[in-house]
């Protein structure tokens, strides 16, 4: 566990230092867990995994903060207590994302959209791609000294001998709500449900353990089950006072393994995969990325 808190803090740490708190719309609210009857023995366990965690964070890194559900305007009578953390954080990913490219091109790197790469593979000491053309009649084959996949959960389709499955997530955003009564991220249900305020909004997703076999797939379409159960959730956890009208949807695909941790592996000298974040990539993508250079002997 260590290992992966100490990389997704270095990894959080590098993409802010890169990019700059302004241009990622980073804002330090700090996290809490919602805990309900069923998970309330967990919160005897703070002090062990404080303990655990000493050698990462200054100061403790979770504390009880029953005090806040009421002032937040959760319901009381669900959710029992509440683990506070101000280490965790929020971005803003379309800031990112646009500050990203912005960073790729001033060092130089062009970044080609819209272009679904067929197949792949190491030729004697080159690397060839093939891909569709915008029109997805003609092949465009490009060369390159060395590869990086970072295809994630739709890595199957260019090899299919690599295993990852995908997990798909839905999430849906409130209008502004006047008067909310709380900023931060929150998570319940063991992290299958996450929300979090953006301005006066509610970003709400999760409920995936509602219908796992329909949710692994790399099609993003919308489950109306488990939006309803997020809307149900709205109802009577997190909004019970509060009026509200939902503003969008939308899914996200993610990519999963068995171990919960990302792989990166060597298929040749010259190609390199790293996938397999686990909902986790925001925060270890800028760790993985040093990584990978590593794993080039060429
Ligand atoms: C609802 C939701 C909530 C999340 N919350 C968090 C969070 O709080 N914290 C956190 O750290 N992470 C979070 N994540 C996880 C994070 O978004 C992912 O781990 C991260 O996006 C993985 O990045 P990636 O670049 O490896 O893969 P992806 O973002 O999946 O990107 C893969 C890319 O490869 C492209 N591609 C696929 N096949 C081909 C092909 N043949 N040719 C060309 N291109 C191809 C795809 O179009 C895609 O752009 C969340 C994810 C979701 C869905």
């Amino acid at each position: 566990m260590n290992e992966l808190v100490r990389k997704r803090f270095e990894g959080i740490n590098l993409l802010r230092k890169r990019l700059g708190d302004d241009r990622i719309g980073f804002i330090n609210y700090g996290g809490y867990e919602l805990i309900d009857d069923k998970h309330l023995p967990s919160v005897d366990k703070i002090a062990f995994v404080n303990g655990k965690l000493k050698d990462i964070f200054t100061t403790d890194t979770f504390e009880i903060m029953n005090g806040t559900i009421k002032e937040f305007g959760f319901n009381e009578s669900i959710v029992k207590s509440m683990i506070y953390s101000s280490f965790e954080s929020q971005i803003d990913t379309g800031m990112m994302m646009s500050a990203l490219l912005d960073y790729a091109a001033s060092l130089g790197i062009r970044i080609i959209n819209g272009c679904e790469v067929e197949t792949l593979g190491e030729k004697e000491n080159y690397v060839e791609v093939i891909a569709k053309n915008s029109s997805g009649k003609e092949k465009i084959s490009f060369n390159a000294k060395s590869a990086i996949i970072c295809t994630n959960a739709f890595t199957e389709k260019l090899f299919p001998e690599i295993k990852i499955k995908p997990g798909r997530g839905q999430v849906l955003v409130t209008k502004p709500i006047e008067g909310l009564k709380f900023k931060g991220v929150f998570h319940f249900d063991e992290g299958f449900y996450y929300f979090r305020n953006f301005e006066n909004r509610i970003i709400f997703g999760g409920g995936r353990n509602l219908d796992f076999d329909n949710e692994e797939t790399t099609e993003f379409e919308l489950n109306e089950k488990i939006l309803n159960d997020l809307k149900e959730k709205l109802n009577t956890v997190i909004l019970p006072d509060q009026k509200y009208e939902i503003d969008f949807c939308w899914s996200g695909i993610m990519g999963f393994n068995d171990i919960k941790k990302p792989e990166i592996k060597n298929i040749s000298d010259r190609i390199v995969f790293a996938l397999s974040c686990n909902g986790m990539g925001i925060a270890l993508s800028s760790y993985i990325a040093k990584d990978i250079l590593k794993k080039f002997t060429i």
